[in-house]
């Protein structure tokens, strides 16, 4: 069963952080500047995670990352609506309401780099009768020049450190610049963690927006996994980078898998004016949908976040946070 603190807030908002309405809300917690220095909004980040409800209970962590203008916020707009419907059938909603949360319409809107969360803290009941609190985090970076790149490893390789389960949104297909991104980000990551005989990551989880062979790899998770195994696969004959790469990514994550998701229509891609229904989203996006987000997020799959073999609270969480903004600050 689940249990949310969607009809009480999760904490006293602060006067300039308070919408009109008092309703849960994306809070940019960590933001990379213009001169490329970050600014991690400390009493943001503290208000939601050391909140009574919370500040105690074991966390999980997902994030979501990739590249500007993927849908990750999109999707992580249906992951809050399943986290509010507390899981139930219906998760997904009526047909002609439009999709809320984390704002993903932003054609006009100046790109930031850097991590968003949402300011509600859920807690769930898993299966083995403890209570967890489910943080959403969505990341942004550019990946579009040198200067960039570096900003967006060290949001990559943060979001990596502080979460349970990493989305690697990427759009189509599984390039090798797609890897070799992966690759530099966890190196940033690494390279501030401590020295451990385990691996420094958990979850990784390849989604691959617009995939269009499903002849050859159908989609959903199955698909995914085969897709992935052959794009990571090691053979001797293989130049010696592209087999560094793949070595990198086995030995920084205990999880790694891939889902493959089909192109949401037209309307979605292109029409200004779409305002998020599911009536416009083709049919085969929205069955995906129903098999992904549960994938994700369900009390069964959902996993604590353990840094070097041990669980962590919020409170913990935070602290990591800290600790590990200050090594990029540096
Ligand atoms: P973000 O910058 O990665 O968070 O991307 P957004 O979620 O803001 O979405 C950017 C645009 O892509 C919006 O116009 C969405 O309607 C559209 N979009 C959302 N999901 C998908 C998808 O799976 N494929 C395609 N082609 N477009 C999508
Ligand atoms: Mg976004």
């Amino acid at each position: 069963s689940w249990g949310s603190l969607s009809d009480k807030p999760v904490y006293d908002w602060s006067s300039e952080e308070e919408e009109p309405d008092g309703r849960a809300r994306p809070i940019q917690v960590l933001l990379v500047k213009d001169d490329h220095t970050f600014e991690l909004d400390e009493a943001a980040l503290s208000r939601i995670l050391l909140s009574a409800e919370v500040r105690d209970r074991e966390v999980v962590a997902i994030s979501v990352a990739g590249a500007f203008r993927k849908g990750k916020s999109f999707l992580m707009d249906f992951m809050l609506r399943y986290m509010y419907n507390h899981a139930s059938e219906g998760w997904l909603g009526v047909a002609d309401e439009p999709l809320t949360g984390f704002s993903w319409r932003g054609g006009s809107e100046r790109e930031t780099t850097g991590i968003q969360i949402w300011s509600e803290v859920f807690l769930v009941d898993k299966p083995d009768g403890t209570k967890a609190a489910v943080l959403l985090m969505d990341t942004q970076g550019t990946f579009d020049s040198q200067s960039t790149l570096r900003d967006s490893a060290t949001v990559f390789a943060l979001s990596t450190m502080i979460s349970s389960m990493q989305v690697y949104n990427i759009s189509q297909n599984v390039q090798e610049d797609d890897l070799q991104h992966l690759q530099l980000f966890t190196e940033y990551g690494r390279l501030a963690m401590e020295e451990t005989f385990l691996k420094p990551f958990q979850s990784m989880i390849f989604l691959v927006r617009d995939w269009s062979f499903p002849y050859e790899f159908p989609y959903g998770q199955e698909g995914g996994m085969n897709f992935l195994e052959k794009r990571l696969k090691i053979s001797e004959n293989q130049h010696e980078e592209l087999q560094n790469v793949r070595k990198h990514i086995h030995s920084c994550f205990t999880n790694i898998s891939c889902f493959l998701m089909p192109h949401p229509g037209l309307k979605v891609a292109t029409n200004p004016n779409f305002d998020g229904r599911i009536k416009e989203i083709d049919g085969e996006f929205i069955n995906n949908l129903k098999v992904l987000v549960p994938w994700l997020l369900s009390p069964e799959n959902i996993d604590v976040k353990e840094i070097n073999g041990s669980k962590i609270t919020c409170r913990g969480l935070l602290e990591y946070f800290k600790a590990y903004i200050k090594i990029y600050q540096g």
